[in-house]
């Protein structure tokens, strides 16, 4: 990893000591603007989730043909909403203070097709290609029945193409398990958190899996320089993919939808606080830039990393983005949040995002897997750790710092808030690995 820049000092970024030790810290973004007022530096309107959304509706009749866990929904990939008050009490009484508001779980840990978040942003990028590159060879108009795309002359044209990704692991598996099912050879470059079960499922899908002893960063750019060689692969630049990103983003809507059927009431003076696990940015960015094209400056957006690799936080409070790393800090980007573990943050969400995020939090592994093992207790639920970053810093970021500081979410605003923790990964994972994070978590309890 070469250093690009020298490494500012804490006048530069004052919480720069504390992540350099790796201390948890909470950060209320001072950087945050009004939402009409930052929305025209993302480069994107609400018109590219629409054709986000539309090309998914076009797709959902192959998908509910070739994953049978979306049959249920039509082909349409997404995760419930659901209420977690067990869990919120024993936070507010772990805490000694009560968690304010109400506490909801997203559970993209449980979508279909790959059990993450990746299921929307990485299984949208293939289906983009797809329908590109079929109707550039004639074979398909945006009004046909897409399941033709899984007929002869459109999977020997499929079967010709290669797409390559650098991933800690479920984009990996989300890309592999997509593009094969279309019939795409597919290359995944696994940095080395990346578990061993998610390379030995890729295998089984016929994925060619290259394995790196360094992290994502390294990962990504063996990928980048694999694709420059071979002008017939597709590479899935999940540090600066404007596909990836509006995948994620029709998550928004969705949201949406939930939080209206189930009578939630949003606006400012009843905020909708959403914590995000951030790893490179894209899910969480993507998402972040939905819910801001749908509720504005009602909705709080909280980027939640764990200690060891606070790249997106360093990215943004810095003003350096993807010019500096947590190497840079001496940091070792080795975390139990293998889905997390990325040392230097996509500059494309950076730039275009920090204006419209709330708040920052970092959590260390501890912290996580005591999360894991309360979330399993109170609601029954087994996830990844990376998947329960945002818990933690939730009631933290609320009670631990003044009012003032708090974005415009004054005390009362918090009582009246509905907070959403964005489960991200785990359903996929063998069931013997979630009992062992659950039980290292009950021993840290
Ligand atoms: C990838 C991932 C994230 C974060 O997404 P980024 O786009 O990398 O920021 C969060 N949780 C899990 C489980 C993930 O796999």
């Amino acid at each position: 990893m070469t250093r690009t820049a020298p490494v500012p000092g804490t006048a530069e970024f004052p919480l720069l000591a504390d992540l350099a030790a790796t201390r948890p810290v909470t950060w209320w973004n001072p950087g945050l603007r009004p939402t009409a007022v930052a929305m025209p530096g993302v480069g994107l309107g609400i018109a590219d989730v629409d054709d986000a959304a539309d090309r998914l509706r076009r797709f959902a009749p192959l998908l509910a043909q070739v994953f049978p866990d979306t049959r249920g929904s039509g082909g349409i990939v997404e995760s419930p909403l659901r209420a977690a008050p067990a869990l919120q009490r024993v936070l507010g009484e772990r805490a000694g203070t009560p968690f304010p508001g109400e506490l909801w779980v997203k559970l993209d840990s449980h979508l279909p097709v790959s059990g993450s978040i990746k299921a929307r942003g990485g299984l949208y990028e293939v289906l983009k290609l797809a329908e590109e590159l079929a109707v550039q060879a004639g074979l398909l108009t945006l009004d046909d029945d897409y399941r033709r795309l899984l007929e002869a002359p459109v999977r020997d044209l499929f079967a010709r193409r290669t797409i390559v990704v650098g991933s800690t692991g479920n984009l990996g598996l989300s890309i592999g398990i997509a593009g094969a099912a279309l019939g795409f050879r597919v290359t995944v470059h696994m940095s080395a958190d990346a578990r061993r079960w998610k390379k030995d499922r890729l295998r089984e899908h016929g994925v060619t899996v290259v394995e790196h002893d360094q992290d994502y960063s390294a990962a990504v750019a063996a990928g980048r320089a694999a694709v420059a060689q071979d002008p017939s692969a597709h590479f899935v630049d999940d540090e600066n993919s404007t596909d990836l990103f509006l995948g994620y983003a029709v998550a928004a809507r969705r949201l949406a939808g939930q939080l209206q059927a189930l009578d939630v009431r949003v606006d400012v003076e009843h905020p909708l606080v959403v914590h995000l696990p951030c790893g490179v940015g894209g899910g969480p960015g993507g998402i972040a830039f939905g819910l801001k094209t749908i509720f504005a400056d009602a909705v709080h957006c909280v980027f939640a990393e764990p200690t060891h690799s606070p790249c997106m936080l360093l990215g943004v409070g810095t003003g350096r983005h993807d010019g500096i790393s947590v190497q840079d800090l001496g940091i070792d980007n080795v975390t139990v949040a293998d889905g997390l573990a990325v040392g230097r943050a996509s500059g494309f969400v950076g730039r275009r995002m920090g204006a419209l995020l709330s708040a920052f939090c970092t959590v260390s592994d501890e912290e996580l897997l005591r999360t894991v093992a309360l979330l399993h207790e109170t609601e029954g639920l087994g996830v990844e750790p990376s998947a329960v970053a945002g818990i933690p810093g939730a009631l933290r970021l609320l009670t631990a710092t003044a009012s003032e500081e708090r974005a415009g979410l004054g005390d009362d605003r918090l009582r009246a808030a509905t907070h959403v923790a964005w489960l991200t990964g785990g359903s996929m994972v063998p069931a013997e690995e979630l009992a062992a994070y659950v039980d290292a978590g009950r021993a840290l309890l």
